[in-house]
């Protein structure tokens, strides 16, 4: 697909392990090296501060959209260059949202649960035909992907639904699965019942 701009959502966490500082870091240098831009939530801790520093650090450019409310807990990364402050937590989602084309999922907390299932739904919905990618590093998203898989095999959503997003085991099998994205993606038959 003709991919301009990658959205990361990530843990905004300074607690974490370096193993996953090291693929925000690693995420980081492979979006400023294909010349894309990085849009996230313009925070500095974390793996959020991790990867957009690593992009910035490597020549890229970075868009973030940061909530005021937030400014205390969530310091915004001032070195961005195309940084938004904006009122609520609904509009940094939908300018994160329309400004991607597609999403890359590093480990993160219930804000990234939160973040990656909005734009799962909206697929299911057919609101966008964006790819997801989950990267499941150090084994983190296993559980997710298997609470996913029996999701699907209870019939809480269709075997259609598994097309809206991909796991994958590494940063550069995020880039593979969004190169062999078709550019117009058919909307699987979706059955609600
Ligand atoms: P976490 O994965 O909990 O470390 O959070 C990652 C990011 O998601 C942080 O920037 C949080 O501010 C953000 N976040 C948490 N909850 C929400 C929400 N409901 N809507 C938008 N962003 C959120």
């Amino acid at each position: 697909m003709n991919l301009k701009s990658v959205c990361v959502y990530c843990s905004a966490s300074n607690r974490l392990d370096g193993i996953y500082t090291e693929a925000a870091v690693e995420l980081g240098q492979e979006i400023a090296n294909r010349g894309l831009r990085m849009v996230y939530g313009g925070g500095n801790t974390g793996l959020m501060g991790a990867a957009s520093n690593a992009v910035i650090d490597n020549g890229g450019f970075v868009t973030g959209f940061s909530p005021e409310h937030l400014k205390d807990r969530e310091a915004p990364n001032n070195r961005v260059q195309d940084l938004h402050i904006v009122d609520t937590m609904h509009t940094r989602k939908q300018k994160m949202f329309e400004a991607s084309d597609a999403f890359i999922v590093l480990p993160g907390g219930f804000g990234t649960l939160d973040e990656t299932f909005e734009v799962i739904t909206w697929r299911q919905l057919g609101l966008h035909d964006k790819p997801v990618v989950l990267v499941n590093i150090n084994n983190y998203w296993t559980h997710l992907q298997e609470l996913m898989e029996r999701i699907i095999v209870e019939k809480f959503a269709s075997d259609g639904h598994r097309a809206f997003y991909s796991f994958v085991d590494s940063v550069p099998e995020a880039f593979k699965v969004l190169e062999n994205t078709p550019e117009l993606q058919q909307t699987p038959d979706i059955r609600w019942v």
